[in-house]
């Protein structure tokens, strides 16, 4: 059924100038038996040229993506555009109004439903759309991400390796545009696997960038400064905003996750003390933090070590810590053994 969605738009791609609509999630409820969800979006084109996709609110308590391309959206205008760039700054509507990860509708974690299903529950459906609609039309996508409540990450870019040479290539300038801090090349074995949008895009072989840009469910203004700029400076690289004012951007550090001894969890429930911060470079045997036992204060709290030594990419935000929660996700540089 890769033809068929039920997702639909007045806007019209292919014509000029800028248009603000939205997509129309079919969802039908006690209240609302023909209703729809309204996901904004907006279309900004000036004759031929390349298609940028750009996304945020795939997870809704992240933010710093939603206000970069909102404001991105208000200041760019028809003229400035070379070719086309389409922009949902809330992509998982309903988490966004929720201010949760997953939607309120169907549980669903949309950065785990790819490919999607046009006939499935409302968050495989908006995946199915953007794979199969969206993610077609453009020349890149980027994806703009951060912690959400349980999570907080040093500002950085993620891109995968395992494509041609000459993708990887156009991955590596892509992110060099960007210019994030840090810039995470994986093989796409962790986190969400086969499942991410970024994942769909390496099939169709265009090239996607995603971005951690702060977490905790805060806005972080270097965050949202580096999205709105590493846009631009990505925009420019394209020819698509020729006039655009950038600077040439940080560089990038080049790292990658070693293996699975980079993610540090917490195997009992209690309270997560950490003792490692954001950006500390930590060495095999160090210890992490410790968990403390809730209901038995006398015990003595359990220590959790890295097995692994690295830079802390991200640490989890929240105290109360169960079975399974990671609790530190870790880099190394590119060619570091
Ligand atoms: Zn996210």
């Amino acid at each position: 059924m890769a033809g068929y969605t039920q997702v639909w738009t007045p806007l019209d791609f292919e014509a000029d100038g800028k248009q603000c609509d939205w997509l129309r999630l079919p969802f039908s409820t006690d209240l609302s038996g023909y209703g729809v969800v309204p996901i904004p979006v907006i279309c900004i084109r000036n004759g031929d040229g390349p298609t940028a996709l750009l996304i945020a609110g795939s997870h809704g308590d992240e933010y710093e993506g939603q206000v970069a391309l909102a404001r991105l959206s208000r200041e760019i205008e028809a003229a400035d555009v070379r070719g086309r760039i389409i922009i949902l700054p809330s992509l998982n509507l309903p988490a966004v109004e929720a201010g949760r990860r997953v939607s309120p509708l169907d549980d669903g974690n949309l950065n785990r439903s790819f490919p999607g299903n046009p006939i499935g529950a409302p968050t495989t459906m908006i995946a199915h759309y953007v794979g199969t609609v969206l993610l077609p039309m453009a020349d890149f996508v980027i994806d703009l991400h951060a912690g959400g409540r349980s999570t907080n990450y040093v500002p950085c870019a993620l891109i995968r390796s395992g494509g041609s040479a000459e993708e990887k290539n156009k991955l590596i300038e892509l992110a060099t545009a960007f210019g994030a801090p840090v810039t995470s090349i994986s093989d796409g074995s962790g986190g969400g696997g086969a499942t991410t949008l970024s994942a769909v895009a390496q099939e169709l072989g265009v090239p996607a960038l995603t971005a951690e840009l702060g977490g905790c469910a805060t806005l972080s203004r270097t965050g949202t400064a580096l999205a709105e700029q590493g846009l631009r400076r990505v925009l420019k690289l394209y020819g698509m905003l020729p006039e655009a004012n950038t600077d040439t951007g940080p560089s990038t550090r080049l790292m990658r996750v070693r293996g699975r001894g980079a993610f540090v969890y917490a195997m009992r429930k209690g309270m997560f003390e950490p003792a490692a911060d954001l950006g500390d470079v930590v060495q095999p045997g160090q210890v992490a933090g410790v968990i403390h036992v809730v209901d038995r204060p006398w015990d003595a709290p359990e220590p959790i070590v890295f097995s692994e030594g690295g830079m802390v990419a991200c640490r989890r935000a929240l105290a109360l810590t169960a079975p399974g929660d990671c609790l530190y996700k870790l880099l190394v540089d590119l060619d570091a053994d």
